[in-house]
């Protein structure tokens, strides 16, 4: 995530000085101590969106020094600012001067919570369904009171302290996603939050090239438990790589544990999970009885996701009445597994993100779409990034199983689009077609196909970086 360019919508000048200084444990300077009760409304890390009575907090970035920009942040406004460069320290406002200004922002997040009065604050981390998670229990807890939830994607070191200064007085729950590339994250950002429940969706190989391999991967994520409060509880899912590690984890530090999945052992229990032309069935044990799912959300690994919202929703003791309407009209979030409908042709857009268990999982949702009535396929995938030296193995793959499926085009884009189409051509017939294309060429070829009246089923799906979403706006701008 960048620095962004929104603001912190923090509703009252509830903070003064004295008190960002105390909870950072520094020393108001002496030529500013009749300032300490100088009231502050936003804590910014953008010059831009620095508005009068703001405070700056100058972020030094791969890219930019936040320090440069502080007289713009006070010509904007700001009343006082955040700074780790003692240069900068003399300015015509009060500057308070900790040693690392992304700590200092964390530390800010961690007290305004600590402040906040929530019944319950739930942590999402895990490779995979994080959003569709957060989002789904947003929807859950926003039919029991006021939820803050963390905006898009805004996961990581600088999202996570934002997300919790926008805590008001009005917010009973809060869902807070948690994203990292590297050991370590996930430790820091739990402390700041201290959840109430922490969840881990599952643990897959993505960002390896962070981690190293996927007990790397298992490692970062059962840190998510480091913050849980003393009577929190862990979510854990009964079917990923790392189960074993994260249960032996919890009953270590004696922290309540409800896990998710289709062993027989699972609190929450999935099973029979069908995908149908709109959206998947199955049946889910909640409140020790089994009750009939039917969801709009497409894809068998969305049944998990629901099952995540069973779980926090049996940990709050709600009924199933309760869980039931926010199952069945919960659709997910833009990008992921969303299906649209142009002309005869249906657009199945995963642009959002992608690693190889997300790819197969986008690979099954096309093939469950189109079977039903024996419809065209092709898939339109961009590169699988961070994959490390497993790169071209994972993408070979994916060409492989795109064959196994019934997929008749591949369309490959990006980094390692050679490997998609040599696993693809390494087992398809006659009628099938793979090549290398670059978005404008793969729009140009959706126009065509759109004229063409057939019912094509196209999947597009790539990782954050291959943008597959312009494949979306372009064909929608031209047809
Ligand atoms: P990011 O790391 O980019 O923030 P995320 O963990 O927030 O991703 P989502 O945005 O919810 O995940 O979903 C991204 C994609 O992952 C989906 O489009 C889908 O293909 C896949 N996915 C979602 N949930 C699961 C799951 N439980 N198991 C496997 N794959 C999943
Ligand atoms: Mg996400």
């Amino acid at each position: 995530m960048t620095m962004g360019k929104e603001r912190m919508h923090h509703s009252f000048g509830r903070w003064t000085l004295g008190q960002l200084a105390n909870w950072l444990n520094v020393i108001l300077p002496a030529e500013w101590q009749a300032q300490a009760d100088l009231a502050i409304s936003q804590m910014v890390t953008d010059s831009r969106a620095v508005k009068p009575g703001d405070v700056y907090i100058a972020i030094e970035g791969t890219r930019f020094d936040g320090h440069r920009f502080i007289a713009q942040a006070i010509e904007q406004g700001a009343v006082a600012c955040i700074v780790s460069n003692k240069q900068y320290a003399k300015q015509s406002v009060p500057c308070l001067i900790v040693a690392d200004t992304t700590r200092a922002l964390g530390r800010l997040g961690q007290a305004h919570r600590q402040a906040a009065k929530l019944e319950c604050l739930v942590a999402v981390t895990g490779s995979n369904g994080k959003t569709t998670v957060k989002e789904l229990l947003a929807a859950l807890f926003a039919t029991q009171g006021p939820t803050l939830a963390t905006r898009g994607n805004f996961n990581n070191q600088f999202g996570v302290p934002r997300t919790l200064l926008e805590l008001t007085d009005e917010h009973r729950y809060a869902v807070i996603e948690m994203g990292a590339n590297h050991q370590g994250e996930i430790d820091c950002l739990t402390r700041l939050a201290e959840p109430d429940i922490a969840i881990i969706t599952l643990a897959a190989p993505a960002h390896l090239e962070g981690f190293g391999s996927l007990d790397g991967i298992i490692t970062a994520k059962g840190e998510i438990m480091h913050g849980l409060k003393p009577n929190g509880v862990g979510i854990i899912n009964t079917d990923s790589p790392g189960f074993d590690q994260w249960q032996a984890k919890l009953a270590r530090s004696d922290r309540k544990m409800i896990c998710f999945g289709q062993a027989a052992s699972a609190d929450i229990r999935i099973r029979q999970v069908t995908t149908e032309k709109n959206g998947i069935r199955f049946e889910l044990y909640y409140q020790q009885a089994w009750h009939q799912v039917v969801s709009p959300l497409l894809g068998a690994h969305n049944a998990y996701n629901l099952a995540v919202g069973a779980a926090v929703a049996q940990v709050m003791g709600w009924s199933w009445d309760v869980v039931a309407p926010v199952f069945e009209s919960f659709t997910g979030t833009d990008g992921r597994l969303q299906t649209f409908q142009v002309g005869a042709m249906t657009l199945i857009d995963d642009s959002y993100n992608a690693n190889p268990s997300s790819m197969a999982a986008g690979l099954d949702s096309l093939h469950a779409l189109a079977s039903t009535d024996q419809r065209p396929m092709i898939a339109c995938l961009g590169t699988m990034a961070e994959l490390g030296t497993t790169a071209p193995e994972a993408h070979y793959q994916i060409g492989r199983q795109a064959v196994q499926l019934g997929v008749q085009q591949l369309w490959a884009q990006g980094p390692n689009a050679q490997d998609y189409v040599a696993g693809f051509k390494s087992l398809s017939r006659s009628k099938t077609l793979a090549e290398v294309a670059d978005h404008a060429t793969m729009i140009d070829q959706l126009v065509t196909l759109y004229h063409t009246g057939e019912p094509w089923v196209v999947l597009i799906k790539g990782s954050r970086s291959a943008a597959m979403d312009q494949l979306r706006s372009g064909l929608t701008e031209r047809v």
